[in-house]
């Protein structure tokens, strides 16, 4: 068989411990064999970022910029303990984070779904995906304690000199307040990420705030998401026979619970934080979550929503068995070979990330996962494996579906 050519470098961001050994791994296994990779190679491992002063991050998000998909490993986000164990120059930030502001872009996580891993809610059938606001809200507010009683206000200033002044509460005791901010702009790009991600995974789009509450704030999200469809996407969507709805949190929770799953729910930051969380857990396994930052200039960039699993990689430096879960780092490349490949007009491309999926799945449905699905599955039949023997089992089903 000939390898399958491509023309266009995908950007392949490469990470640190348990999931820079998977990641070695399913390219020498899984891509190398069948593809004629073409890749521009950045290493985010931490060793390499502190060599570069962590330029090497940024000249990464500029590459899927120039380019418009790229494929990331797991990378460690340094903290005191990191500074030692690398001897680091400084502590770095992380590098979603530094890649995020360079992008712009949201990210949306959906669970992968396999027979014999059912989900907590016996109604959802399919993935369930969050798109995440990244900016702003609680997440950049300002706080204060109030100690007695006295009179807090919001004010504005405008660079002309004007005031404009809201009463928060005239205290009589002591107690708290809390000002946040969000930008139209942030928001604006927010609501072009998901309906373009809606219709390119052709899903329905659902978003949710409070805005009979908070009628300024919250209303302004509801009036941008409206605007723009209203202008760019209502005809797309009606093309696509998807639909975008909005609704109140509260009853968006309630309909999520009794919902088949198979959509994209929009959340603002801090919903999306709590939301993606209790999402995540009731459909079975981090190890199983896929995590895609979509630019509002269309660049993807595609990665696993767990970590780099520190836990086993100091078990494989100690020469023990590991039995990582590499599924969302497989799943990470198909998505981007099938970006690629779409891009490109590289039909092999595109049919070659649907059967590795395939092969991944199916080699789970048939009993045969690593330690973590294990624990949680419902089959009858199961063959607990180690990380290599994993990778190996897709591999030899990959091969019967390409010949
Ligand atoms: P983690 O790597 O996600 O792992 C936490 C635990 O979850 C593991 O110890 C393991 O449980 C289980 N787990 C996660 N992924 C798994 C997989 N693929 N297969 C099997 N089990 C899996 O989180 P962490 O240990 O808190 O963080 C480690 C490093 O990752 C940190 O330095 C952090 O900065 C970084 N991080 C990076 C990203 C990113 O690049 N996107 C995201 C999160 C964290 P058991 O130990 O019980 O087996
Ligand atoms: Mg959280």
């Amino acid at each position: 068989m000939d390898k399958i050519k491509m023309t266009t470098p995908l950007v392949e961001m490469d990470g640190d411990e348990m999931t820079r050994i998977l990641w070695k791994m399913i390219k020498d296994e899984l891509l190398l064999p069948f593809i004629e990779l073409n890749t521009e190679y950045y290493d985010l491992g931490l060793k390499h970022r502190d060599e570069t002063g962590d330029q090497v991050t940024i000249d990464s998000a500029n590459a899927a910029k120039k380019y418009g998909v790229a494929v990331k490993c797991a990378t460690i986000t340094p903290n005191a303990a990191r500074m030692d164990e690398y001897d680091l120059k400084e502590m770095y930030k992380s590098p979603n984070g530094t890649i995020r502001a360079i992008l712009d872009g949201t990210v949306f996580r959906a669970p992968i779904v396999v027979k014999g891993i059912e989900p907590m809610v016996k109604t959802w059938k399919k993935p369930i995906t969050i798109a995440r606001h990244a900016y702003g809200d609680v997440y950049k507010a300002s706080e204060m304690k109030i100690l007695g009683a006295g009179k807090a206000e919001i004010v504005f200033t405008g660079e002309d000199g004007q005031e404009f002044r809201e009463l928060i509460h005239e205290f009589d005791g002591p107690g708290i307040v809390q000002g946040m901010h969000n930008l139209e702009s942030s928001i604006d790009s927010f609501a072009r990420s998901c309906f373009n991600y809606a219709l390119e995974t052709n899903q329905d789009l659902w978003f949710a705030t409070k805005d009979t509450i908070s009628k300024k704030y919250d209303h302004t999200f509801k009036d941008i998401f409206q605007d723009i469809f209203d202008a760019d996407y209502k005809e797309k969507f009606d093309a696509a026979g998807i639909e975008y709805f909005y609704t109140l949190i509260d009853d968006a929770v309630a309909r999520v619970i009794r919902s088949e799953g198979g959509y994209i729910w929009a959340c603002k930051n801090y919903d999306g934080d709590v939301m993606s969380d209790m999402v995540a857990t009731a459909f079975g396994s981090l190890a199983m979550m896929t995590s895609v930052l979509v630019a509002p200039d269309g660049t993807t960039e595609y990665e696993a929503a767990h970590g780099t699993v520190q836990r086993h990689y100091y078990k494989y430096l100690n020469g023990e068995e590991t039995s990582t879960n590499s599924v969302a780092t497989i799943f990470a490349w198909t998505g981007a070979l099938r970006k690629r490949g779409k891009l490109d007009g590289i039909d092999e491309l595109v049919d070659f990330a649907g059967k590795l999926e395939e092969a991944t799945i199916e080699t789970i449905e048939s009993g045969t996962m690593t330690k973590d699905l294990a624990l949680i599955s419902k089959l009858e039949h199961i063959n607990a494996v180690n990380s290599e023997d994993f990778i190996k089992a897709i591999r030899s089903l990959l091969e019967k579906k390409i010949r």
